[in-house]
């Protein structure tokens, strides 16, 4: 195994010190740090963060490898700082079955870049009309514990209350993509003044939080976990702040690009922006900035969703919906939330590793970086800036929002169990 010493390095952002890395763990802490043998790393001026865990991602393979395949997918994530995806299910086939979420896993183990956890499908096909086997996802090889039929809601409310207390046995969670469907057909962008001025089909900010406010009262009613992907408006931060403080077991995301964005960027009905949920207002930006550093919501979670360029590139209405985020978020949350003060490096490791990893039930991710904990980690130089560039990216999708943006920080190395997959900003192959 690799032997590795990370000289000068600043763990959470705080004194600098050594990291020893040795069989796949971190094995010593302090200054001043030798063993025979070991690659030495000269770490001055960078900060050492646990590996960053996204809950919320798009591989798209099996079935949509024209847009990213789990190998391209998982590259981009290791250059963006993760250590462990959680891969959505809407595949095709869709992840609903044993053999689906054990494919999935296998062609992680295979790309060997981070640990890919498959996320099962809540109902057969995303149809939103009978449960899938949620049973046999979870006791399979995959050991799937989170459900989502993310891209749809599961609407029925009979339906939600059943898988609630389905995952109940074997400590799952549902992830819900909230979403009043009936309120939200034919929608193209946020319900506002953009929305009128521009004369497109508005989805009201009301469609995902009266979702939310009916799934925190079923949580509640059920004793089951709750999680909310990608929250996007005020009035949802408020319902789940409520529901926490009633000690509702619910959970929450947010996006970076819901950090970061507002619908004003529709304006020139570049596809790029066009994005389910909808890129909301500059209050709800604030709104889900200040949730996120009170704890209100949990984590940030990419909702990476690569696209081939023919269906981004044609007019507004006939455009896909999402944004590739996986070579960007480390670098968003940067900005919107340490660098304006809002929250530190612990808080954001905590946000962007710990949490989600707590979520997803992921226990040799997420760590501290403790003497024993497992060796996956990232390196980051938070004063370099650098020039978003989707042609430069590991992902297969170009439809970056926050292409041509300069952004804070850079990510120098990942460590995946004390294997470098980057190095120097470069995937290493194994
Ligand atoms: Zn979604």
């Amino acid at each position: 195994m690799n032997t590795t010493i990370i000289r000068n390095v600043r763990p959470l952002g705080g004194e600098a010190t050594d990291l020893l890395l040795r069989d796949g763990r971190i094995d010593a802490i302090g200054p001043g740090l030798s063993a025979e043998g070991a690659t030495v790393l000269d770490a001055t001026g960078l900060i050492a963060l646990p590996g960053l865990v996204d809950l919320h991602t798009h591989l798209r393979e099996p079935g949509r490898e024209d847009a990213e395949t789990v190998e391209s997918g998982t590259r981009s994530a290791a250059r963006g700082g993760y250590t462990s995806v959680f891969a959505m299910a809407n595949t095709f086939p869709v992840a609903d079955t044993a053999g689906v979420v054990e494919q999935v896993q296998r062609l992680g183990e295979e790309a060997g870049w981070v640990d890919v956890r498959p996320v099962g499908a809540v109902t057969v096909g995303l149809a939103g009309q009978q449960l899938a086997e949620l049973g046999a996802m979870a006791d399979s090889r995959a050991g799937v514990r989170v459900f989502s039929d993310d891209g749809h809601c599961v609407s029925d409310a009979v339906l939600m209350r059943r898988a609630l207390e389905y995952v109940k046995a074997f400590d799952g969670v549902i992830a819900q993509h909230a979403q009043e469907p009936r309120l939200t057909e034919g929608a193209q962008m946020h319900e506002g003044t953009v929305s009128a001025v521009l004369g497109l089909r508005g989805w009201p900010s009301v469609a995902e939080e009266a979702i939310i406010a009916r799934d925190v009262l079923l949580a509640d009613h059920v004793g089951s976990r709750l999680h909310v992907c990608h929250l996007s408006t005020k009035g949802s931060v408020d319902i789940v702040r409520w529901a926490k403080a009633r000690g509702v077991q619910v959970t929450a995301e947010v996006t970076p690009h819901h950090l970061l964005l507002t619908d004003e960027l529709v304006r020139g009905y570049d596809p790029v922006y066009k994005v389910n949920p909808p890129l909301r207002t500059q209050a709800d930006v604030e709104a889900v900035r200040e949730g996120l550093a009170d704890g209100t919501i949990d984590v940030v979670a990419t909702d990476h969703a690569p696209h081939p360029v023919e269906a981004k590139d044609c007019e507004w209405s006939a455009a896909a919906m999402g944004m590739t985020g996986l070579e960007t978020a480390l670098s968003v949350v940067q900005h919107t939330m340490v660098d304006s003060g809002l929250i530190g490096w612990d808080t954001l490791a905590d946000r962007m590793s710990s949490a989600p990893a707590r979520i997803g039930r992921l226990a040799t991710h997420g760590r501290p970086l403790d003497v024993g904990s497992p060796a996956n980690l990232v390196l980051l130089d938070p004063a370099a800036r650098w020039t978003v560039d989707p042609a430069a990216m590991a992902t297969a999708g170009r439809n970056s929002p926050f292409r041509d943006m300069e952004l804070p920080g850079r990510v120098v190395a990942t460590f995946l169990r004390g294997r470098a997959t980057v190095l120097g900003s470069q995937l290493v192959d194994a």
